[in-house]
């Protein structure tokens, strides 16, 4: 399996492109340590559309990880399913207006070079929880009542 490489932000929301595929742990050092084994497989899309007047990368990703329960130390399955649009601002000043508007905004600054598998982490370790546990009800290290 290939490594995704990169792509060109701005033209590829403006000109509506697509592309999915499969990442391996592997490929993503950094989630790779987050994770008790490394058989974590990630798909994921992604579709340049443009959205509010903004081209934006609409971001869809899919992935089965091992983390480890803070609760019990055993390990357990997560699924991370997420959906993310992040408008893409032509250069720094544009994402300053952006945020001035909305303090809130999750948004790129326009990069020809912009590392897709590294884009793809990036989405997956802000939506893993900073403290994995089990699912209630699941966890051995004591029965919630
Ligand atoms: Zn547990």
């Amino acid at each position: 399996m290939s490594a995704p490489g990169y792509l060109d932000a701005l033209s590829f929301a403006r000109s509506g492109a697509s592309l999915e595929g499969e990442l391996r742990a592997d490929q993503l050092p950094r989630l790779q340590s987050n994770l008790t084994s490394d058989d974590a497989a990630v798909q994921y899309r992604i579709v340049g559309i443009v959205e509010a007047g903004r081209p934006a990368l609409s971001l869809w990703i899919e992935a089965d990880v091992r983390l480890t329960c803070q609760r019990c130390l055993e390990p357990f399955r997560q699924r991370v399913e997420l959906e993310n649009v992040l408008p893409v601002a032509r250069d720094e000043a544009e994402l300053a207006r952006w945020e001035t508007d909305d303090p809130l905004v999750d948004a790129l600054v326009a990069d020809d070079r912009l590392d897709v598998a590294s884009l793809v982490e990036d989405e997956i370790l802000l939506s893993l929880p900073v403290a994995p546990r089990h699912p209630e009800g699941e966890c051995g290290a004591g029965f919630q009542a």
